[in-house]
């Protein structure tokens, strides 16, 4: 898996999962494993992973739907012994956030200093913007 299997050889998460880079590493199963984030946002900030490469949630196989989010609550429970309140996030896609090509999920925990993404003004969603986003999201 990782990096052998996958031939991910310049991807760092490929790289923890097969040890070939140093992480702190905190939880792992056959499928998926999850480290300490290097740059945290806040204390116990982790990045959980499938250990199949893949850049991102829509090329995940559906089989390891179920495990990934095992895995996502298995961590979580961990984490609440930090804080029962954290953000669960992914970002996908450059303009999103994302710089690690690798699916992964953060698990942000918080302590009462606020929380940046939800930080900008938010106006009231308008109808006809909500009729034209529903006919397009709703469409499979
Ligand atoms: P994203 O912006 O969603 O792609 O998040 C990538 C995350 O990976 C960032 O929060 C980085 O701090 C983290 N990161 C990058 N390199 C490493 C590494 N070698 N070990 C642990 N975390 C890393
Ligand atoms: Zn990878």
């Amino acid at each position: 898996m990782g990096a052998a299997a996958g031939g991910q050889n310049a991807c760092i998460f490929c790289r923890i999962i097969d040890r070939s880079a140093a992480s702190t590493i905190v939880y792992e199963d056959a499928e998926n494993l999850a480290f300490l984030d290097l740059f945290p946002v806040t204390r116990g900030h982790l990045l959980i992973v499938p250990k199949l490469h893949v850049d991102r949630l829509v090329d995940l196989p559906e089989s390891a739907y179920e495990g990934l989010f095992k895995a996502i609550a298995t961590v979580c429970r961990r984490v609440e012994g930090l804080s029962t309140h954290y953000n669960v996030s992914m970002n996908q896609g450059e303009l999103a956030g994302q710089i690690v090509f690798h699916l992964h999920v953060h698990v942000i925990p918080r302590y009462g200093e606020g929380t940046p993404q939800w930080s900008r003004p938010r106006e009231r969603l308008r109808e006809e913007d909500a009729a034209q986003l529903s006919a397009l999201l709703r469409a499979s």
